[in-house]
């Protein structure tokens, strides 16, 4: 048990999805957080990494910072998703290592592992496969974002973990049509079918892919627990070991919404893999579980976008 409470906690990217959630969990619970706009700390310099480190003397340091995006972000700028992501969490890991930060959290996601892993997708998976080339370059250096944190393990014998999250969702979600997962994309193109009087509202592909979809709140108190209670070498995969097809969703954020026509599957869309799930029993089998159901988890969404996110989508 590593007892959070008292100390201060750096958590770098708390402007977005999950960085913002882990910020409002441990604020809520009474803790010290400590961040950094992009104004004041270029996470890709790393003499800035080590001063602000240096002086600001975090005890734990959650790295959510993460050059993020969608396939046709990661066809077009492959160089910003491999080289920024590499130097973010170099910088921060070594930062951290030099001055003695007890507990370190590496974030990744589900895209490290190959593309033909056997679902539901083990820890052990990883490096056992080639992985879908589309997001090859942020899975590269998430990759080594994970064996770095293991090496600062192995040779400083300091506690860094890392923890791979399934597909999230929640308040400060991607809501550009362009480049968003399905759950934002569904839930505005469901209040814009509601707002027009549309008789139906249009789901990408034939609605059968399975996919398991967590609250960014759940992964939130997931990543406290983890903080407190997980030390190894191996990282761990954060799901919650439900999953749900696309049409299931999608009837759900149309509910949600209150839009009462038809969905119709445009099955020129591609599906995708038909199947993609984590197993996270490791997480499970130590105590946790996630506690917002999807179609609870959806309302929250959907209130916040209403509230404030959809400021950010200005075309709505
Ligand atoms: P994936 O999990 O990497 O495949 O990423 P997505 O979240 O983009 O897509 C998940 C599934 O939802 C795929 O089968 C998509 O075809 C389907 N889907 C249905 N409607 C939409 C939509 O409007 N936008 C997106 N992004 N996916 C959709």
């Amino acid at each position: 048990m590593f007892a959070l409470a008292g100390k201060k906690i750096w958590v770098a990217g708390h402007r977005g999805m999950v960085g913002a959630a882990l910020v409002r969990r441990l604020a809520r619970d009474g803790h010290r957080v400590l961040t950094a706009g992009r104004e004041t700390l270029d996470l890709m310099r790393q003499a800035e990494v080590e001063a602000f480190v240096a002086a600001q003397r975090p005890e734990v340091v959650v790295i959510a910072a993460a050059r993020v995006g969608g396939i046709a972000a990661n066809a077009a700028r492959p160089v910003d998703f491999l080289h920024d992501n590499l130097l973010i969490e170099a910088n921060i890991m070594r930062a951290a290592a030099d001055a003695g930060v007890a507990k370190l959290l590496f974030l990744g996601s589900s895209c490290i592992y190959p593309r033909e892993a056997p679902q539901p997708i083990v820890e052990d998976a990883l490096l056992t496969g080639p992985l879908e080339a589309t997001n090859q370059w942020y899975a590269i250096a998430k990759i080594a974002g994970i064996k770095l944190a293991e090496a600062y393990r192995r040779q400083y014998g300091l506690d860094f973990i890392s923890a791979m999250p399934t597909n999230l969702y929640g308040p400060g979600d991607n809501y550009d049509l362009e480049s968003s997962h399905v759950i934002p994309a569904l839930l505005r193109k469901a209040i814009e079918a509601r707002d027009s009087g549309a008789a139906t509202m249009t789901v990408w592909g034939s609605g059968t892919p399975l996919r398991e979809f967590m609250h960014v709140d759940d992964l939130a108190d997931a990543l406290v627990f983890l903080l407190e209670h997980y030390s190894a070498d191996a990282h761990i995969n954060v799901g919650t070991g439900q999953e749900v097809t696309i049409a299931a969703v999608a009837q759900t954020i149309a509910d949600t919404v209150g839009f009462k026509g038809d969905l119709l599957f445009d099955r020129s869309r591609p599906d995708g893999t038909p199947r993609k799930l984590m197993d996270s029993q490791r997480l499970l089998a130590m105590g946790w579980a996630p506690r917002i159901s999807l179609r609870a988890g959806l309302a929250d969404a959907y209130a916040h976008f209403i509230e404030s996110d959809r400021a950010r989508f200005a075309a709505l």
